[in-house]
């Protein structure tokens, strides 16, 4: 056997299971804190409220002002307004978006970090902060952004609508898709791609039958956690690349994106790579652009970019903007495969590879 690589651990402390939410004021003693600032979006005050009163005087303040893209605006007024608090760690509750906005105060005080997370975009376990300013979304890998400790508590998921429920936990899989074929995967990494990748498709019929499903949700919320450390172990491709376009300058929302993306952007590297997809096609079937496709449609998922808002005259621009800068892609591409790529997202059409 010939095997090189290179492994480096995350020093996160994860914590996993229903119920370990009430664990929170236990996790801010042990990081030698006193003074939490709980983040949530306005939708999840209530949540943040409820977990701030069960912490024994251990919250600062909550601030329900968490919003999409991470603004740097929203990002330096909450920064005041934790200082103003004399927080002294951070509490975040929520999707992304939460955590987006824990991390950037995070990146700008250096305050340390406890996510709980109620969406399964993976944000939570990675190094990576992407914020916008003038509409222009920017991303920064920096250790001071990766949350110290993560309460992954299954039951915080029992209210994600559905229709966010599976285009989240299709944003997970585009993680670990994509890290199968990273230049700089590892043998862990790909054990977890595979892993969450099983995981999820075994949890998500189960929450499209019943949502509140505590052992369904459980297997996706364990499925997310390893699909976005994978996101936060290697780097991605094309797939990420093209949704970062899609929502930086064209505004598609997150996770819808990635949901539409993903059979396309597999199917077209499966192509050049069908060895490293093997899991994906051990998992979903063969050849994996077409059967993520049909598994994404069968939950009920979006699959076309027309559906989410943009424009057909869109798709020239999009096209030449992801084709611009170069970066690793394990098939080679130039505008006019990207833009065959997005015509065929945009109409929703079957990938046949
Ligand atoms: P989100 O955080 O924007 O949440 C969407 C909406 O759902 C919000 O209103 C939120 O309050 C609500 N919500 C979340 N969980 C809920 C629950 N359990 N019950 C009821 N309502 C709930 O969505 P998201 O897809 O999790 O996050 C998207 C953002 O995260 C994007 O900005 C994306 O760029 C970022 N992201 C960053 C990374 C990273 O590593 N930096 C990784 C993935 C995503």
């Amino acid at each position: 056997m010939s095997l090189h690589f290179t492994y480096k651990g995350s020093p996160a402390r994860i914590v996993f299971g229903a119920g370990v939410r009430w664990q929170l004021a236990d996790a801010i003693d042990r990081l030698g804190c006193s003074r939490a600032f709980v983040l949530s979006t306005p939708q999840q005050a209530g949540e943040a409220e409820a977990l701030a009163a069960s912490l024994g005087g251990r919250a600062a303040a909550v601030y329900s002002r968490a919003t999409m893209h991470t603004p740097v605006d929203v990002s330096e007024a909450a920064v005041a307004a934790a200082r103003e608090a004399g927080a002294d760690c951070l509490v975040a509750v929520g999707g992304g978006s939460t955590t987006g906005l824990g991390k950037a105060i995070a990146y700008r005080t250096d305050l340390p970090q406890i996510v709980m997370p109620t969406t399964y975009a993976g944000s939570e376990v990675t190094d990576i902060l992407g914020q916008t300013a003038d509409g222009a979304k920017t991303t920064l890998r920096d250790p001071k952004v990766l949350p110290e400790v993560v309460l992954y508590d299954p039951e915080l998921t029992l209210g994600l609508p559905l229709g966010l429920s599976i285009t989240s936990a299709l944003n997970a899989m585009a993680h670990a898709a994509e890290g199968l074929y990273a230049e700089d995967r590892n043998p862990i990494t790909t054990t977890m791609a595979a892993e969450g990748l099983a995981a999820l498709r075994d949890a998500l019929p189960g929450i499209v039958a019943d949502p509140r499903d505590l052992a369904a949700r459980t297997g996706a919320l364990y499925g997310a956690w390893l699909c976005g450390t994978v996101l936060g172990s290697v780097s991605m491709a094309l797939h990420h690349k093209l949704c970062h376009t899609l929502g930086g300058s064209f505004e598609l929302p997150h996770a819808e994106t990635h949901a539409v993306l993903l059979p396309h952007t597999i199917g077209y590297n499966a192509v050049a790579v069908p060895d490293l997809l093997a899991p994906v096609a051990r998992i979903f079937g063969d050849p994996p652009g077409a059967a993520l496709y049909d598994f994404a449609k069968g939950l009920g998922a979006p699959t076309a970019l027309r559906d989410l808002g943009l424009k057909e005259a869109d798709l020239d621009r999009a096209a030449a903007l992801a084709a611009s800068k170069p970066y690793p892609n394990p098939r080679p591409f130039d505008a006019a495969a990207i833009r065959a790529l997005l015509g065929a997202a945009w109409a929703g059409t079957r990938p046949t590879t």
